[in-house]
């Protein structure tokens, strides 16, 4: 069988690579060989979404993280040629945006391995945001580029990146939400969790550099959440860096009128979207959660990827910079109904994405 090798670090590339693996073990042609890069290592960031969403057990553990970005990446970049020169993969498959998925396809690239990018062509025209680096270069060195969106392919063609390396397979974090969304909802019936108010709440998710690192828009964005909470509870699970940043800037007492639960399990976090009245959050991968269990959506940012569910109302863009604002915006969210829109395929993404790959890599 021929072996793909599987580069996955962050959270959301676990979910996302949740869903392919399914494909990869219904494949008699490929074999998955799986490396996590440690970029991310809680048992709360990591490990329960192996345990609660099957992935297999990872064959590599390059325990890399911490330090800044090009030392991470740098550190990356080395271990994995290793791995590639040792496992010798007919294709590397990378997913989304970390510095895990630049590392991968950089490696594989010097060591002329063909590389497949999940999640390939999004843009946010943002070159300030280490993420829009990481896609832009990943992209460029891929040989197989797998889109989400009508937009992400434009985006490609306007870059100069079209014919037969696009393939738009749809979104997997779609696949992932229909097959473990549907399983939430059945356990859900009847049942509230200790964190979950009755009635409505907000739940909040905070994490991305632009905001954490800058103090103004961490304090406007606490603050904001603050006021929100005096009309409706607010549950935010905590990512490590935001609770990191805000005791560096001294604004810890902003956490004091919200609901600050450690970072969730995908079911935990699932089933709370799910009852949530609005969503508010800095996340790629929320702002689509968001919109497949429709509930409305204030991301707390200057522009997003995801630009299909803005148009569709769906979601509003808040820049973090007024905190009366911000509240406003999100409790006038409530309620808020966006257009009956299908961006994200037909939620087989992942069994395209196998397909795609048997095609070209299978000997
Ligand atoms: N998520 C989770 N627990 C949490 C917060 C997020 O399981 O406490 C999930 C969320 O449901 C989504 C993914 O993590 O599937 C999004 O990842 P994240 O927000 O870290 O990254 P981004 O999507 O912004 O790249």
């Amino acid at each position: 069988m021929s072996r793909i090798l599987t580069i996955i670090g962050a959270r959301p590339q676990f979910i996302k690579a949740a869903a392919v693996s399914r494909a990869f073990q219904a494949s008699s042609e490929l074999e998955e060989v799986i490396v996590h890069t440690g970029q991310h290592f809680d048992a709360n960031m990591s490990d329960i979404f192996f345990e609660e969403m099957g992935i297999p057990r990872p064959s590599y553990n390059l325990e890399i993280s911490g330090g800044s970005h090009g030392q991470m990446t740098g550190r990356m970049l080395e271990r994995l040629e290793s791995v590639m020169q040792e496992v010798q993969p007919s294709a590397v498959l990378v997913y989304g945006d970390t510095n895990s998925t630049l590392a991968g396809a950089l490696a594989a690239a010097k060591l002329n391995i063909p590389i497949a990018h999940v999640e390939a062509g999004l843009r946010s025209f943002n070159r300030a945001m280490p993420e829009e680096i990481n896609r832009v270069l990943s992209d460029q060195l891929s040989a197989v580029l797998l889109t989400p969106t009508d937009t992400a392919t434009k985006n490609l063609e306007r870059e100069g990146i079209s014919g037969a390396r696009v393939v738009q397979v749809g979104d997997v974090m779609y696949d992932a939400a229909l097959f473990f969304g549907g399983k939430v909802a059945e356990q859900k019936e009847g049942q509230t969790s200790p964190e979950t108010p009755e009635g409505q709440f907000v739940l909040a998710t905070i994490h991305r550099q632009e905001n954490t690192d800058v103090p103004e828009r961490l304090r406007a964005i606490f603050e904001g959440l603050a006021i929100v909470a005096r009309t409706l509870p607010v549950v935010l699970p905590l990512h490590p860096r935001t609770r990191g940043r805000l005791a560096l800037a001294g604004l810890e007492d902003l956490l004091e009128p919200l609901t600050v639960v450690d970072p969730m399990g995908y079911l935990d976090m699932v089933a709370h979207e799910q009852s949530a009245s609005v969503i508010a959050t800095d996340s790629g991968g929320v702002q689509k959660e968001a919109f497949f269990y429709s509930v409305p959506c204030v991301t707390l940012r200057d522009e997003t990827e995801w630009v299909e569910l803005v148009e569709a109302g769906w979601n509003t863009l808040v820049p973090p910079i007024d905190a009366e604002t911000i509240a406003r915006e999100i409790l006038g969210a409530v309620g808020r109904k966006g257009a009956d829109v299908i961006p994200y395929g037909a939620g087989n993404a992942s069994e395209l994405i196998v397909a795609e790959l048997a095609k070209r890599f299978a000997q």
